[in-house]
C-alpha cells in the first residue's frame, strides 16, 4: 500500500501528461487527488509573479558564497532554512534582502535566473515574466549590466535549451527613496529592450503607489508596461488599489486580494480588464472584519482575471508553481475547468505578441481536450 502523499508527489514528478501516449491519458476529467496532481503537473502554465531573488535557494546561496569568498552566518543549508522564520512582511523582507548579498557577478545572476527557469520548465511553465530588484544590487555596488546581462543570457539559453520563454520586469522597492528608484530606472533604461515592464514591490506600509507616479510615467513613456503590488491587508489597501488603477493606470495588479471587499473596485477592474497575479501562499488570506476569507476563490467567483503564482518560492518551503496550484486546488476547491481558466487568464494577459499567445492557448486547449474538458 503506497502512502497517498507519495503517490501525489510521484505524480507531480512524473513526465508531463501531454507527453503520454493517448491510451495512457485520462479520458475524463480528474476526480481524485492522484489524477488531479497529474492534471496540474501537465497543465501548460504561465507565471507572472515570481521574484528572481525569491528563487535563491539556500543551496545556491552556499555555492555562490563559496565562489565569491564570502562566509555565511549559518553552519549549513539546513541551519539556514531553519532561520527562515517570519511573522509579517517586514520580518520576511529582512531575511529576503540579507540573502541577496551573495549575488555579485554576471554569472551569479545567470545562475539564479537559469535555476528558476529550469525549475519552471520542468513544471511545464511555457512562459514567465520575472521580477528583479535592481536597487538592492546597485546599493551593494553591483553594476546594472551584470544584473540585467546575466539574467538576459540565462533567458536566451533557457529558451534555446529548455523551450521556456521569459521576459523581465524591473521592480521599484517602495520602502527605499523615490530618488533611489529613479536612479535604478535611469541606470536600466539603456537596456530597456531587455525589459518588458516595471513593477512595485517591498513594504507598502507608508509607501503608497503615488510615491512612484513620476517613475511609472517615465517607464511608460519608454514603452514599458506597468504593474504594481497591492499587498493584502495593508493600510488604506482599497485606496491604494484605486490609485493604482485610476491615477497610475496600472495594467496589472500583483496580489490585490482585498479588492473583493469593494464591489465598486471589482466592477472597475473588470471593466478595465485588469489581471491579478495571486500568490495563494502569501496573498491568499484576506482579513475581513477579523475573519480570513479566501481571496482566490472570491476573486474567481467575482469574474476577475486571476492567475496563480509562486512569489518567493525559495522562502516558502521551495513550493514552485505546481506545488502552489496543488495546494490552491485543495484550499479553494478549484475545479479542473477553473484551473484551465486560470492558465487561460494568464496566457491571455501576458505581455507577448498575438502569435505567441495563440500558440500557448492552442496548447492549453489541446491539453484540456485530452482530459475531456471543454477549454
Ligand atoms: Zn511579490
Amino acid at each position: 500500500m503506497h502512502d497517498r502523499r507519495q503517490i501525489i508527489r510521484a505524480a507531480i514528478a512524473a513526465p508531463l501528461a501531454c507527453a503520454l501516449p493517448g491510451w495512457a491519458r485520462a479520458a475524463t476529467p480528474p476526480t481524485d487527488d492522484v489524477a488531479m496532481a497529474r492534471f496540474i503537473a501537465g497543465l501548460p502554465k504561465a507565471e507572472f509573479h515570481v521574484h528572481l531573488e525569491g528563487t535563491l535557494e539556500a543551496e545556491m546561496k552556499f555555492a555562490l558564497a563559496k565562489r565569491n569568498n564570502l562566509s555565511l552566518p549559518y553552519a549549513d543549508v539546513e541551519a539556514m532554512k531553519r532561520s527562515y522564520i517570519y511573522h509579517d512582511l517586514p520580518s520576511f523582507l529582512k531575511i529576503y534582502y540579507d540573502g541577496m548579498q551573495v549575488l555579485l557577478t554576471e554569472q551569479d545572476f545567470y545562475d539564479l535566473a537559469y535555476g528558476y527557469l529550469s525549475k519552471a520548465a520542468s513544471q511545464n511553465v511555457l512562459y514567465a515574466e520575472m521580477f528583479f530588484d535592481p536597487q538592492e544590487h546597485l546599493k551593494r555596488g553591483v553594476p546594472i549590466e551584470a544584473v540585467i546581462g546575466g539574467i538576459t543570457r540565462a533567458r536566451a539559453d533557457a529558451a534555446k535549451t529548455l523551450g521556456i520563454q521569459s521576459q523581465l520586469i524591473l521592480c521599484f522597492m517602495r520602502d527605499l527613496s523615490a530618488a533611489s528608484a529613479m536612479e535604478a530606472l535611469d541606470a536600466a533604461l539603456p537596456y530597456k529592450d531587455k525589459l518588458v515592464g516595471v513593477g512595485l514591490d517591498s513594504d507598502e506600509k507608508g509607501n503608497p503607489p503615488e510615491k512612484f507616479a513620476e517613475h511609472f510615467a517615465k517607464a511608460r513613456a519608454a514603452g514599458l508596461h506597468v504593474t504594481m503590488h497591492c499587498d493584502v491587508n495593508q493600510e488604506n489597501t482599497l485606496g491604494n488599489i484605486r490609485t493604482a488603477l485610476v491615477d497610475l493606470k496600472a495594467e496589472r495588479i500583483d496580489h490585490g486580494g482585498n479588492i473583493v471587499q469593494s464591489p465598486e473596485l471589482v466592477a472597475l477592474a473588470k471593466s478595465l480588464g485588469i489581471p491579478f497575479t495571486v500568490c495563494p501562499t502569501f496573498s491568499g488570506k484576506v482579513m475581513d472584519d477579523g475573519q480570513p476569507i479566501n481571496a482566490l476563490r472570491e476573486m474567481l467567483d467575482a469574474g476577475l482575471k486571476v492567475s496563480v503564482n509562486s512569489d518567493d518560492p525559495a522562502y516558502m518551503g521551495s513550493e514552485y508553481i505546481t506545488e502552489v496550484l496543488v495546494r490552491a486546488q485543495k484550499d479553494s476547491a478549484l475545479t479542473p475547468a477553473e484551473l484551465v481558466r486560470i492558465e487561460r487568464n494568464a496566457f491571455e494577459t501576458a505581455w507577448i505578441p498575438a502569435e505567441q499567445r495563440d500558440g500557448y492557448l492552442a496548447r492549453l486547449d489541446a491539453y484540456a481536450q485530452s482530459w475531456d474538458l471543454t477549454a
